[in-house]
């Protein structure tokens, strides 16, 4: 008998209100995101909220580094309200957080989430101090706050600490596992520390972060066995292109499969001038191939091979994937379940009708030799086929009919 592999039960956690959005409970794994232009710029930061908003992401973060940027974030806050984008936006803070959400408390109220890194909090007794300023700003606001640990910017009294125990112990930890121990120690006491000054548990997101894949699944399977708080998974530092991709997707999704992870964000560094919705975009991707959410229509294609040598069936994939993640902005609020629809293009007769055939909508496009003709299958039937000039137009409209058929139109409230 085949073992069911799928059912991997989700880690129980408390779960976490930011605006409008749960993290953790019962609610699905959340795609949040983080800005890249300077925050004291309204104009430019709203429209890359916005952007990243109309991509899918759920939540934005923002930098918020000094007295301009946290005079900007209400004005950035009101903007995007006047655009009808109520993405939640989260503030980012290092080093002065407690300096800049006390001197500004437009800021502290315009934004939904404080992240803060216990590292990065200052030192001896004035982090504690600060530390407690803090938690007391958010407690005052009603506002969740992301207890963010990085491996670059450990607390260096806490590692000194941990590393003396460690010395001390009969067999001690190698360095690897001190650090993994560091890390999770860091998160847990200043989460207990923020219980302590008053900040509710469901006000309490934790996150870990390490730049190898391996560090990252063991020290979040640990942190998981080790408490119910939400859990915020990225790869911090996850690099350009395929490099990042594949890495935070290794470690993830591996975590993702053992129910661990309440929110993700994929750390990718932007090509210079490069799309920063392509964070966006990985994260859902991750989310909807391992089945956990369906957020656009994916279209399966063949790989190609020398039984095609025409580039038109890449060209026609490539474009009715960018297509249906566009629509998708305007089908999302007309239609239900169509994010669930299935989409194939192929490259030949070998395996193109077969694969179109699960499909909801496949065509099979010629390979060399074959005739120059396009059947397409709508939910394994073969009802057309395309031939001519305009079989990529024509296929597009076939989708959207597709879509108004198939789907239920949303109701509007009025
Ligand atoms: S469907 Fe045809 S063209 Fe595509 S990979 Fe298979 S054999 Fe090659």
């Amino acid at each position: 008998m085949l073992t069911n592999i799928f059912v991997s039960s989700r880690r129980k956690c408390v779960g976490v209100k930011v605006g409008s959005v749960i993290i953790g409970g019962d609610a699905p794994v959340v795609v949040q995101s983080m800005t890249n232009t300077d925050t004291a710029d309204e104009i430019s930061t709203t429209q890359q909220v916005a952007q990243l908003a109309r991509a899918g992401s759920e939540l934005v973060r923002i930098t918020v580094n000094n007295a301009e940027s946290a005079a900007a974030v209400a004005g950035i806050r009101a903007r995007l309200d006047a655009m009808g984008c109520d993405v939640p936006l989260v503030g980012d803070f290092h080093f002065n957080g407690h300096k800049l959400l006390s001197t500004y408390p437009e800021c502290a109220q315009a934004l939904a989430k404080y992240r803060i890194n216990p590292g990065n909090v200052g030192h001896g007794k004035k982090r504690d101090e600060q530390f407690s300023t803090l938690i007391e700003i958010a407690c005052k606001y009603d506002k969740p706050v992301r207890i963010g640990v990085n491996w670059g910017s450990l607390d260096p009294e806490m590692l000194a600490r941990i590393m003396d125990e460690n010395a001390r112990l009969p067999q001690p930890l190698d360095a690897g596992q001190v650090m993994r121990k560091a890390l999770i120690t860091s998160a847990l006491e200043s989460a207990a520390k923020a219980e302590e000054l008053g900040l509710p548990r469901d006000h309490i997101v934790l996150s870990c972060k390490v730049s190898g894949v391996r560090d990252l699944i063991a020290v979040y399977s640990e942190l998981a066995r080790q408490c119910d708080y939400a859990l915020h998974l990225g790869l911090t530092e996850a690099g350009m292109g395929s490099k990042g991709i594949v890495a935070s997707t290794a470690a993830l999704s591996t975590l993702l499969f053992s129910g661990i992870g309440d929110t993700i964000r994929i750390s990718l560094t932007p090509e210079p001038g490069g799309d920063r919705t392509r964070e966006v975009i990985v994260a859902q991707e991750i989310l909807q191939t391992m089945g956990l959410r369906a957020f656009v229509p994916l279209v399966a294609a063949c790989p190609g091979c020398g039984r095609t040598t025409s580039t038109y069936f890449q060209e026609l994939a490539e474009s009715i994937q960018a297509y249906v993640r566009e629509e998708m902005v305007d089908w999302r609020d007309q239609y239900d379940g169509v994010e669930n629809m299935t989409l194939a293009v192929m490259g030949c007769v070998v395996n193109g009708p077969g694969e179109s055939k699960h499909a909801n909508i496949g065509i099979s496009l010629p390979g060399s030799g074959e005739n120059p003709v396009a059947p397409v299958f709508v939910d394994g039937q073969k009802t057309v086929t395309l031939k001519g000039d305009n079989i990529a137009g024509e296929f597009r409209s076939i989708v959207d009919e597709y879509v108004r058929a198939r789907y239920q139109k949303k109701s509007v409230n009025v």
